[in-house]
């Protein structure tokens, strides 16, 4: 394994999430969030040492919240910091791979900024801000959709007139990438098989939620596709809709493209369906206290979940076992049961105990024995995206390999 440490930064339009990561360690040493930027209210926390710490930076954008970073950065990891990972949401079809930042990397990431308008040039003010500040250290993208690069067309493509895909780059991208990356080798290594020959499903529920097929390290099919809209139900993403919902709500209701947008990414989802909540643990309370819209919400997630994993179970020539990871794949016990419950056609079963015993952080096998392995594997972007860096910054050589 390279050594040496990494500030991973994952920047969005008004907040920065960052990680100091030595890949030899376990914890982080560092880490916490910028939030509110731009704003009063603006402010830095972070964890280090297990000490939480929190200061206001009224007003501050990207780059004063990263200038106020930085001596914390350089207390911490002193000697020992190598570079700078960053997340980047899309790499569109430039990027297959993590890759060093130079103006032409730079430039390739701001062509793509029409297929992320809200993603990309948030992930560029941090790359900008970081460059300013770190000049000298070595800075690597990684990129959401790198991982999906390697798709097989009949995966890639919608069944839609060619120029769209020629010329304007309309295809399946996917995201998660370097999650379903992860978790795909943690959990090769929990069952004892080689990554480059072992097949599985890949199930990342967070606030944004997708599916994988992985056969031998590579992934053969993902659920979200253009945008992350695709695919799934997720917090306040409605996942898939009839396309022509566009022109039934524009023709019925008068509703403009932006409104009809707005309500699929934020007013849908588990918030849409329950009327109440877009957070899961929200809503399992409310379910358990008998709440129908939650109930509803819950039901409607694990069984479009569980359809979607069957259908990619068309991209695997064998099951190896279903993995779950994210907020609510490794915390929630419910999800897991009824997602599974309705697999029954792949044979896979809970074992009910290890189900409810794997919550906060455990990982571990929880199918029923005789069945496919069903896994809980906590995902750690930022550990992938700071070995991701290091390999780009020290490439393995026989010695430092591990
Ligand atoms: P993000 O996509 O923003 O990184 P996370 O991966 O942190 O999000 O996942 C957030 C989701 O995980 C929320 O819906 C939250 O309610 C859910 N979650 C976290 N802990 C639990 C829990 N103990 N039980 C059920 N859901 C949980």
């Amino acid at each position: 394994m390279p050594s040496g440490t990494i500030l991973v930064i994952n920047c969005g339009s008004s907040s920065i999430k960052f990680a100091l990561v030595d890949p030899q360690q376990p914890t982080f040493p560092l880490n916490g969030l910028a939030e509110r930027l731009g704003s009063p209210e603006a402010a830095l926390h972070w964890q280090q040492d297990g000490q939480k710490h929190s200061v206001a930076i009224a007003g501050a954008d990207h780059l004063a919240a990263l200038a106020q970073l930085l001596p914390l950065v350089q207390t911490v990891a002193g000697a020992q910091l190598a570079g700078i990972g960053h997340r980047v949401v899309h790499g569109g079809e430039h990027f297959s791979a993590a890759s060093r930042i130079d103006a032409l990397t730079v430039a390739a990431i701001r062509a793509t900024a029409p297929l992320a308008p809200l993603h990309n040039p948030a992930n560029l003010q941090g790359i900008d801000a970081a460059l300013a500040l770190f000049p000298d250290l070595p800075q690597v993208a990684v990129f959401d959709t790198a991982f999906h690069q390697d798709l097989p067309e009949h995966a890639y493509r919608y069944a839609l007139p060619e120029t769209l895909y020629r010329e304007h780059g309309v295809r399946r991208y996917g995201f998660h990438g370097t999650s379903h990356r992860y978790v795909s080798m943690r959990a090769a290594e929990m069952a004892g098989l080689p990554v480059a020959d072992s097949c599985w499903l890949s199930a990342h529920l967070g606030n944004g939620s997708s599916t994988c097929a992985i056969v031998n390290g590579r992934s053969r099919d993902t659920s979200m596709g253009l945008t992350p809209l695709e695919g799934l139900v997720m917090g306040t993403r409605s996942g898939d809709v009839d396309p022509n919902l566009f022109g039934h709500l524009s023709r019925t209701l008068g509703w403009s493209l932006e409104q009809t947008e707005h309500m699929l990414n934020h007013d849908s989802g588990l918030l849409g369906l329950s009327g109440l909540s877009n957070d899961m643990r929200s809503l399992e309370q409310a379910h358990a206290e008998g709440h129908p819209g939650a109930t509803l919400a819950i039901e409607v997630f694990c069984y479009r979940l569980a359809k979607s994993l069957a259908a990619m179970g068309c991209a695997l020539p064998q099951l190896d076992g279903l993995i779950f990871t994210g907020g609510i794949g490794e915390n929630s016990a419910l999800v897991r049961s009824k997602t599974v419950g309705h697999l029954k056609l792949l044979n896979l079963r809970l074992d009910p105990a290890a189900n409810a015993a794997c919550v906060r952080g455990a990982s571990g096998p929880i199918g029923e024995s005789g069945h496919p392995r069903v896994l809980v594997v906590p995902t750690n972007e930022e550990r992938q995206i700071a070995l991701d860096t290091l390999a780009e910054i020290a490439p393995p050589t026989p010695q430092n390999q591990g």
